[in-house]
């Protein structure tokens, strides 16, 4: 549970909204049994043991007890006494709000401490999963607190595939899950992706030709709000579809959500589906994952999965043998400043970062009709930071094939003095694309205009006009 500045413990009720109150929720949603996963995690995870100390560190706080358990290191000779930074205030962020972070609250971020990462700030992320998504502590999910949302990512990847086995992943697909599939030698099913993001027909039409004597896929990997690196946020009716098809096909979705809180779409944001799952028949079948990368900090390296037990044991067994444990100094820096604005101003916060961002996307888009009308094609991304676009770089007339943006981009538009991102990066088998993806949100006005000014001889000079 949080603590706002004052000292009161607060929990957001069932309704996302913040209260005082709140009780332990009875638990009305069914979920799959934990023998369920046995099926789902691989060998390297059923292989993993419990470290024998890390385990035993709650048996410390146990009043009376003396511990000679752990090799803790003596913070008497740690030189930090305080940490005391300054904030925006969400609600004026012309103002400042100090935050300090000392005492016990320092000192437990000084020291080695809980593999799924600091008690309260579990508790605190815990409590805005039922506010974002409506799912109530205690039934059929936990949470783990890691080094990014990727650290998490790569090992519930290793937590639940073996290697060679088939992966269904969206297409294109974030870059940085392809070497955790590709390590594992795994064959990567592409489902097809719109502007209303996974096509839920493709995978449909992979899963219903499977062939009977292979085994399917175990997991589906996707990016429901701006996608890197298409943009694209996916409508509800292809989330339920996609849940379906889990249910009926019986594979776990990874749902990989760094951009959730950078949605700015003019319709309400569709549900995601670890709260949509809500309405299965149980629970059990989303694995999520959450970044403050996008929100408060990149470099502070915080993400949390959250999801069924069995994975996220197996994710904290991993943890337990990679790094012990996420970096607690920048999870004790987090809480103090989550604890100092509570529930309501971080919701304020993400609603500033939403509208940043789609400033910065109104002013990418104007830029493109200015200088690539008639020469690049898009759809227009409602959430997170990329825009992904289609060069139509054929002379005039060739309509003979796609073409391939890697050269155009890679070599002749940086020769030109713009660097961007060929569209095959993002493709599994690496195929020609003529899409290109571009990121909005560092570039000024004058910076993005100047680019596409650039992108544009480079492109005409290519089309021989
Ligand atoms: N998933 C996606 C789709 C991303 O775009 C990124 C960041 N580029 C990550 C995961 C990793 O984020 P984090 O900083 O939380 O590790």
């Amino acid at each position: 549970m949080a603590t706002h500045s004052d000292g009161i413990l607060i929990a957001p009720n069932g309704n996302g909204h913040v209260n005082g109150n709140a009780k332990a929720p009875s638990s009305a949603v069914k979920q799959l049994p934990e023998e369920f996963y046995r099926d789902f995690l691989s060998i390297d995870a059923k292989t993993r043991k419990p470290s024998p100390i890390r385990g035993l560190f709650p048996l410390e706080n146990r009043p009376g007890v003396i511990s000679l358990l752990a090799g803790k290191p003596n913070d008497a000779m740690f030189p930090f006494t305080s940490f005391n930074f300054m904030v925006k205030s969400p609600t004026d962020t012309s103002k400042e709000i100090p935050v300090t972070l000392d005492g016990a609250d320092l000192a437990l971020g000084l020291q080695y401490g809980a593999t799924a990462g600091l008690p309260r700030l579990v508790e605190w992320f815990t409590g805005l999963q039922e506010l974002s998504h409506k799912r109530k502590k205690g039934e059929g999910w936990r949470l783990s607190v890691g080094g990014g949302s990727q650290d998490m990512l790569y090992k519930a990847v290793t937590a639940i595939v073996n290697p060679g086995d088939p992966v269904l992943v969206e297409s294109p697909v974030y870059a940085g899950v392809l070497p955790m599939f590709e390590t594992l030698h795994c064959e990567q099913i592409e489902v097809e992706t719109d502007a209303e993001g996974i096509r839920s027909e493709s995978l449909r039409s992979i899963l219903e030709n499977w062939p009977a004597s292979k085994p399917k896929p175990k997991v589906l990997y996707t990016v429901p709000y701006g996608c890197n690196p298409t943009g694209m946020t996916a409508s509800t009716p292809r989330r339920k579809e996609v849940l379906e098809l889990a249910r009926v096909h019986n594979f776990i979705i990874l749902e990989d959500d760094p951009y959730y809180y950078l949605y700015f779409g003019k319709a309400e944001r569709p549900p995601s589906y670890f709260q949509l799952e809500l309405d299965e028949p149980e629970v059990g079948r989303v694995l999520r994952f959450d970044s403050l990368s996008k929100i408060l900090s990149a470099g502070m390296r915080i993400g949390f999965a959250s999801g069924p037990k069995p994975f996220l044991d197996a994710i904290d067994l991993h943890t337990g043998t990679a790094n012990l444990q996420g970096s607690h100094l920048t999870q004790a820096i987090t809480l103090a400043l989550l604890e100092k604005w509570g529930y309501d101003n971080f919701i304020t916060h993400t609603h500033n970062v939403a509208a940043f961002y789609k400033q910065k996307r109104d002013v990418f888009e104007k830029a493109l009709s200015t200088h690539l009308a008639g020469l690049a094609e898009w759809s227009t991304p409602e959430a997170g930071m990329f825009v992904w676009f289609k060069l139509l770089m054929n002379p005039v007339g060739d309509v003979s094939a796609e073409g391939d943006s890697e050269d155009l981009i890679r070599t002749k538009a940086y020769e030109g003095g713009v660097l961007a991102l060929p569209g095959t990066v993002f493709l599994p088998d690496g195929r020609k694309t003529a899409y290109v993806r571009a990121s909005f949100s560092l570039s000024t006005e004058e910076q993005v205009n100047e680019a596409l000014k650039r992108l544009r001889t480079v492109i005409l000079k290519e089309r021989g006009a």
